[in-house]
């Protein structure tokens, strides 16, 4: 099938050629994580997630703190049947929910596993945010939470390091989608389904994290944010230094004063290397 999947629209025939997610057809996973903590408490809850890590990326940041699968080529191969199977299993383990980390590029072929066997545990969709209107709204009937990163404000930023100038412009399309079709639902105050908008705040970019923010608040209505300082040094080619506490603190008070307050903030301290999994 010519893969048209998501805004990089490369129209190759995944079976015989690769596109620029350097996938083959068949869902491909680097790692498969239980009981992981490590996300919002609305994924990881009180056993933590069973996070499957998914090989390849459609965004291929330079700086990607997992670049070993976006980049390096490891996993194992899985058909929709393989995968359907495989979500049976989870969904009788001690996992709170399973959250597909940056499956973009296999979301039809995950559609094509959720019609085989919908699981009774929340899905979570953890992307990148750079997605096609198509697929959000043919996959948000199996999805709980989307967990979707805004990367970036600046076009020349969104190119520079993942090579996507309309990263902005798709990212806010999508985002629109995912609350269109799975608005925020809560329990005691706790989002139970819906959509968490996660941004990274990268060293040497406080600018373009405000203007993000400014953005969401704009776009928007009522959203649930998750603002992270965890950036350690670690992709191929990225930003040689980890975030100072005085960007973190001016980013962080932008969020206070324009408002962005429902969500989840995260300590400087969490800048460390024992966030990013081992592949
Ligand atoms: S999913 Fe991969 S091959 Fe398909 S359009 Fe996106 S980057 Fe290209």
């Amino acid at each position: 099938m010519i893969c048209r999947q998501c805004p990089r629209n490369c129209g190759v025939d995944r079976e015989k050629e690769l596109g620029f997610c350097k996938e083959g057809e068949k869902i491909r996973i680097a790692k498969i994580i239980d009981n992981f903590m490590w996300e919002e408490p609305p994924v990881s809850g009180k056993n933590g997630t069973c996070a499957i890590f998914f090989s390849g990326c459609n965004l291929r940041c330079s700086y990607c703190q997992n670049y070993k699968i976006s980049r390096g080529g490891v996993g194992k191969e899985y058909s929709a049947e393989e995968f359907a199977r495989l979500l049976e299993k989870i969904d009788s383990s001690s996992n709170e929910s399973i959250d597909l980390v940056t499956p973009t590029h296999f979301s039809n072929q995950l559609i094509s596993a959720f019609k085989i066997y919908k699981p009774k545990k929340k899905v979570i969709y953890n992307t990148s945010g750079y997605e096609s209107l198509e697929i959000i709204k043919e996959i948000s009937p199996f999805i709980d939470i989307f967990l979707t990163d805004f990367k970036y404000f600046d076009e020349n930023l969104a190119k520079r390091f993942s090579f996507a100038g309309d990263y902005r412009e798709k990212a806010v399309t999508a985002i629109k989608a995912m609350h269109k079709y799975r608005p925020n639902v809560f329990i005691n105050e706790i989002l139970d389904k819906g959509v968490i908008i996660r941004h990274l705040v990268l060293p040497e970019q406080t600018k373009d994290s405000i203007d993000i923010l400014r953005l969401i608040k704009k776009e928007f209505d009522d959203p649930v944010i998750s603002l992270m300082s965890q950036y350690v040094p670690s992709g191929e080619e990225g930003i040689g230094r980890k975030l100072y506490a005085l960007e973190y603190k001016i980013v962080l008070n932008e969020a206070k004063k324009i408002g962005l307050k429902k969500g989840f903030f995260q300590d400087l301290s969490s800048s460390s290397e024992k966030f990013i999994p081992h592949f």
